[in-house]
């Protein structure tokens, strides 16, 4: 079976002068030949054409073949952001009177979409337990359009069974969208039934933090959908990528594989010795963790558990006692957004989750003395280990 890494390292480019990177694509608009081609292209028969860059651009192109060949999906179409590819593929599926079955931990850009803005349109959604199958399934209605949830959920870390979510999804013929930007690599959702994979490049994809990015990944009849000049979300909601990034993401793409182990083991060890110190840690890798077991059986596995985990240091005030103790101990840095080479952390409850109302992060399990973290490339972490313990037991949290 080939694996992930495997396949983008296959990846074989020739730019226009023979430069080992694909040229990038520097136009907005493209020449036809012959008249009656670009009236084909407007139906949308012209394999290999380019029209205008909002519809799609070679540098755009090759990003998504890859990104595609990490997913094993048919192929992909990149946005400007990760909420770029969301609201792409919701407006696609849905529209008024249709009704979405959703996970209640997910990325609070999507909860506050799902929540505030869809309902404007008379898109409804039903905020559910992913980890009960069962509620998932008694949320599905006659209007129902598709399952949505995360793989690996923002923040809290609970793991979906995309297998079994899969089969409820096919059962009632609708769709199951996966966003997946918690474990690029880690998890295959296409390979385990989903039929749209999502991503936010910016996060790990991508990995440095100098831009936003998103992709959707799935067949060519759905991302030419997304594309479709007369009714496809992508093109007429516009949010494009632009070539040069296009083409810069593809360069970091490449040593994602790598970065992704490193991340994975630097968390494990972190997460074990915290574990060991007393700390309440959330870590997909741990043995406590609720879906240990689920993870292992979807995971693959040279990949790790992933590089993010949460500590529960009490209440707010500790919390961020303890993080800006950290920054200015060089530990970090205290700013929301993941995967970069440095470890960052923030209160999700006081940050990136805080659309979601109070009474809701309560029953969720979403405290406030949650700090999230996304542990960075650190090549001595036993160092970054000792120097945070001592910063835990400055604050009060250790003894
Ligand atoms: C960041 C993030 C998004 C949104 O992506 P942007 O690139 O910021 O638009 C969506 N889902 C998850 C899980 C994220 O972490």
């Amino acid at each position: 079976m080939s694996k992930p890494a495997n396949k983008i390292q296959d990846l074989q480019y020739f730019g226009e002068f023979g430069g080992v990177n694909p040229s990038i694509s520097d136009s907005a608009t493209y020449t036809f030949l012959h008249a009656k081609t670009m009236l084909d292209t407007f139906e949308g028969h012209a394999e290999g054409c380019y029209l205008y860059s909002r519809h799609t651009s070679p540098s755009n192109l090759y990003l998504s073949e890859a990104l595609a060949a990490m997913e094993f999906t048919e192929t992909a179409n990149v946005a400007a952001s990760g909420m770029g590819a969301i609201t792409s593929v919701l407006l696609q599926v849905c529209g008024a009177g249709d009704h979405i079955v959703s996970s209640r931990t997910i990325y609070g850009g999507t909860y506050a979409f799902l929540k505030n803005f869809a309902p404007k349109l008379q898109i409804t959604t039903s905020f559910v337990d992913i980890t009960s199958l069962e509620k998932v399934e008694a949320a599905i209605t006659p209007t129902t359009k598709m399952i949505y949830c995360e793989a690996v959920s923002n923040p809290l870390l609970e793991i979906a069974n995309i297998a079994e979510l899969s089969k409820i999804a096919k059962k009632h013929q609708i769709l199951l969208v996966v966003d997946n930007t918690f474990s690029p690599m880690i998890i295959s959702p296409k390979k385990l039934g989903a039929d749209v994979t999502i991503h936010s490049l910016t996060k790990f994809i991508n990995g440095t933090n100098d831009t936003v990015g998103g992709v959707v990944c799935g067949t060519q009849e759905f991302i030419d959908s997304l594309r479709n000049v007369n009714d496809g979300a992508a093109m007429l909601l516009g949010p494009v990528m632009d070539s040069l990034r296009a083409a810069s993401i593809l360069k970091n793409l490449r040593t994602l594989h790598i970065r992704m182990k490193k991340h994975s083991e630097n968390a494990l060890y972190l997460a074990t010795h915290f574990e060991k110190d007393g700390l309440r840690v959330v870590y997909p890798g741990l043995k406590s963790h609720k879906d240990h077991e689920l993870f292992k059986s979807m995971y693959n596995a040279e990949y790790g558990f992933g590089g993010l985990l949460t500590i529960d240091v009490g209440t707010l005030e500790k919390a961020n006692e303890l993080m800006e103790l950290m920054q200015h101990e060089n530990l970090g840095y205290l700013a929301v957004s993941l995967g970069f080479y440095k470890t960052l952390f923030s209160a999700p409850g006081a940050s990136t989750s805080s659309e979601i109302p109070e009474e809701e992060q309560e029953e969720m399990g979403l405290s406030d003395g949650i700090i999230r973290f996304s542990i960075g490339l650190d090549n001595d972490i036993e160092r970054t280990y000792v120097a945070m313990k001592k910063c835990m037991q400055q604050t009060g949290i250790l003894k």
